[in-house]
């Protein structure tokens, strides 16, 4: 076996401290419209890793940084690799390392089928919070980007979860709706976070990249065949301001947490949601010169 550990194509910007283990490789979904990404970044099939090899890097990784405190499992869908390796791959890093703290990615639909009673498992293992892509929670927008759950799924999940002790945090895509179902798609995702209160919520902006290149987002098809209208940064900024004003004084940590965000607020729901929504308002009311240059300024990356 090499003395290199696998690297994860992506990680949470949270997740910069922790440990990174690689218990997938790419997506074995793979086909959100919106999304692409592992193939684009050059992991287009999906493979599940062993847990000899998986021991092997977390004891790589636990001789380079034996200080770490937080502990990351990805590629897309941990567990899709199944109990015995995920639970497997958890316990082996909690033996040998007196983290604070194991996330994962995990797909909804995968936690769906895992079910009630093995959701518990994964926190008696030692997992403490999940990142969850809730994108929208509106039923026809995930349905159109190929998502593969509905919003009946994520509650079910979502309380699963809470029941288990493990934290969700949902990552919420603005533009998802487009131009035409804008509203739609921020008060359906409105009604679900009130529904099942999460630890946190993230946002994250749509992001179409390459569009001349051969690995395109794909939701670039439907963009060509008008299908789709691409929503404008200054609607994605509408979408926030309305997300926030719909949303309940909830315990939940609000950010925008990437730089692709248009605008960066951040904040407990309970406490900071009026402060959130002032600086909102203090940016819509800059001259409209000045908010374009803003938004032509922001790059877009992963
Ligand atoms: S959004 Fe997640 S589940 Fe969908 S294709 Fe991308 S990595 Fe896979």
């Amino acid at each position: 076996m090499i003395d290199r550990p696998e690297s994860l194509i992506i990680r949470p910007p949270s997740e910069w401290r922790s440990l990174l283990v690689r218990i997938t490789r790419g997506c074995n979904w793979n086909r959100c419209r919106f999304c692409g990404l592992y193939p684009a970044m050059g992991q287009p099939d999906y493979s599940c890793r062993s847990l000899t090899e998986i021991k092997h890097d977390i004891d790589l990784l636990t001789r380079r940084h034996p200080e770490v405190e937080t502990a990351f499992f990805g590629d897309a869908d941990p567990l899709s690799a199944g109990m015995e390796i995920f639970v497997g791959a958890a316990r082996y890093l909690r033996e040998h390392l007196p983290i604070k703290r194991l996330t994962s990615y995990a797909r909804i639909s995968t936690l769906h089928k895992l079910g009630r009673d093995t959701i518990h498992q994964l926190a008696e293992a030692g997992l403490n919070r999940v990142h969850l892509g809730l994108e929208s929670g509106d039923p026809e927008i995930l349905q159109f980007q190929r998502k593969g759950q509905s919003p009946k799924m994520v509650v079910t999940v979502a309380n699963w979860l809470k029941e288990a002790g493990i934290e969700r945090s949902y990552y919420v895509l603005l533009g998802l709706g487009g131009q035409a179902q804008s509203e739609q798609h921020i008060r359906s995702t409105a009604r679900i976070i009130n529904e099942t209160e999460p630890e946190f919520v993230r946002l994250r902006r749509l992001w179409l990249y390459d569009k001349n290149l051969e690995k395109k987002c794909p939701l670039w098809e439907q963009i060509e065949d008008g299908s789709f209208v691409e929503q404008t940064a200054e609607g994605t900024v509408l979408e926030v301001q309305l997300l926030l004003d719909l949303l309940n004084p909830l315990n939940t940590f609000f950010a925008c947490d990437h730089a692709n965000n248009y605008i960066n607020v951040s904040g407990l729901l309970k406490d900071d949601r009026e402060d959130m929504l002032r600086e909102v308002a203090v940016f819509l009311a800059l001259p409209e010169e000045q908010r374009q240059a803003h938004y032509r300024m922001v790059g877009s990356r992963i």
